[in-house]
């Protein structure tokens, strides 16, 4: 029997997480990263914060549809995400 990668790298993880949000992720993928999830405290917390960064831009979406408004929630999105960085 081949071996199954069940253990994957930080960088895969993140990776499926944003796959995740854009709901682009299978089935085994979501599986593995939920295993990482387990283990691995630092991609916890970057799942966490993606989670509300979508939701925050699903919600800001479904409130304004015009365009200058996505602009704008892109750059608090981008905002955002260099605060979580640093
Ligand atoms: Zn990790």
């Amino acid at each position: 029997m081949s071996k199954i990668k069940v253990f994957i790298p930080c960088d895969d993880a993140n990776h499926v997480c944003d796959k995740t949000q854009y709901k682009e992720a299978t089935l085994w993928e979501k599986i593995k990263l939920n295993i990482h999830l387990i283990y691995c405290r630092a991609c916890r917390e970057y799942t966490k914060n993606n989670t509300k960064l979508t939701k925050a831009i699903k919600k800001s979406e479904v409130e304004c549809l015009d365009k200058k408004c996505k602009e704008t929630m892109k750059l608090d999105f981008e905002k955002a995400l260099k605060e979580h960085s640093n």
